[in-house]
């Protein structure tokens, strides 16, 4: 089944400790949108300036990513810049120029209205229920980030989108503030009571963690030698989670564990090489290989 994706689309300058590139195609839909293409059929929504290079598209086509819903409007594309610590820990954003995207207002191509599976990466929650209004008919999955900047200044929009979400995918930080919980569990509790089923809690090098109702399942990262660039590593664990769901077409407690695997498997992918080199490259095999293997370091018997 496809699956709608809409988000930033950007161009990303990036330093870590292994390099640094100036002007690379990245933001949240790009990076979800490329991971989830392994999986499934993708409907992309986003705007990019003039300045947006016909490589870059050309990235998302290759993919067979679908970009009738891809805006071009006059000025730049959004920009965003960081740079990583020596450890890779810590990120600072060096600027976020909104450019285009300042004036963003999602627009569905009538073939995207029908889309049973959607993912709203980070932005204004208002734009995000909006784009719920203009489907036909109700998904049969909402997946939805968000980050601290939308959890301080805009609480009352937020709540209300997340009375029409099934997924809220955050990191630990935001699930604390967004419920006033430190406790993990107890912050899943409460937040069920705003809409979501399940909560899916990104934690970086430590894994992830899932709250389906009374149920939680956690998963470590992927064991990795080689880390150059961390940046979407949150976007494309969402992509191949959202993608290996769409593509199954069913969302069974058993179909979520195994689309937790995915997701850290692409953003395992995503951190091995700078921007998208390695998620726009990597085969399905290759996927499916590091998913067994990854199966194969989680079990254990007592
Ligand atoms: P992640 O590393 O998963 O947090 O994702 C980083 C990506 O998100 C980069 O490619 C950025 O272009 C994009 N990004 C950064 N800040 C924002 C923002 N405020 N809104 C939307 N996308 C953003």
């Amino acid at each position: 089944m496809s699956l709608l994706v809409v988000g930033s689309v950007a161009y990303d300058a990036i330093e870590t400790p292994f390099g640094k590139v100036d002007r690379t195609l990245g933001g949240a839909a790009t990076y979800s949108a490329v991971a989830a293409s392994h999986f499934t059929r993708v409907h992309l929504v986003g705007v990019v300036g003039d300045d947006f290079h016909a490589a870059d598209k050309a990235v998302l086509t290759s993919r067979k990513i679908d970009v009738a819903g891809l805006e071009r409007a006059a000025g730049k594309c959004f920009f965003w810049s960081g740079s990583y610590s020596a450890d890779l820990t810590q990120r600072t954003t060096l600027a976020t120029d909104l450019n285009v995207f300042a004036e963003f207002r999602p627009k569905l191509p009538e073939h995207y209205r029908d889309s049973p599976y959607v993912f709203l990466a980070n932005i204004d929650p208002t734009l995000q229920r909006d784009v719920l209004q203009q489907a036909r008919r109700k998904p049969k999955l909402v997946t939805l980030d968000t980050m601290n900047y939308w959890i301080e200044r805009t609480p009352a929009e937020l709540r209300e989108t997340l009375r029409h979400t099934s997924v809220l995918m955050i990191n630990d930080s935001e699930t604390r503030q967004l419920s006033s919980e430190i406790n993990l569990l107890r912050a899943a509790r409460h937040i069920f009571k705003l809409g979501p089923r399940t909560l899916v809690i990104k934690r970086g090098e430590h894994g992830a963690m899932m709250v389906h109702g009374r149920h939680a399942f956690c998963v470590p990262a992927f064991p990795l030698e080689c880390v150059h660039d961390p940046t979407g590593a949150g976007d494309s664990f969402a992509g191949g989670f959202m993608g290996y769901l769409a593509g199954c077409g069913r969302a069974t407690p058993e179909h979520l564990k195994r689309a937790m695997v995915y997701g850290t498997v692409m953003g395992s992918f995503a951190v091995e090489r700078f921007g998208l080199d390695r998620l726009k490259r990597v085969t399905r095999r290759e996927i499916d290989a590091r998913a067994r293997h990854f199966s194969r370091i989680t079990q254990f018997t007592l």
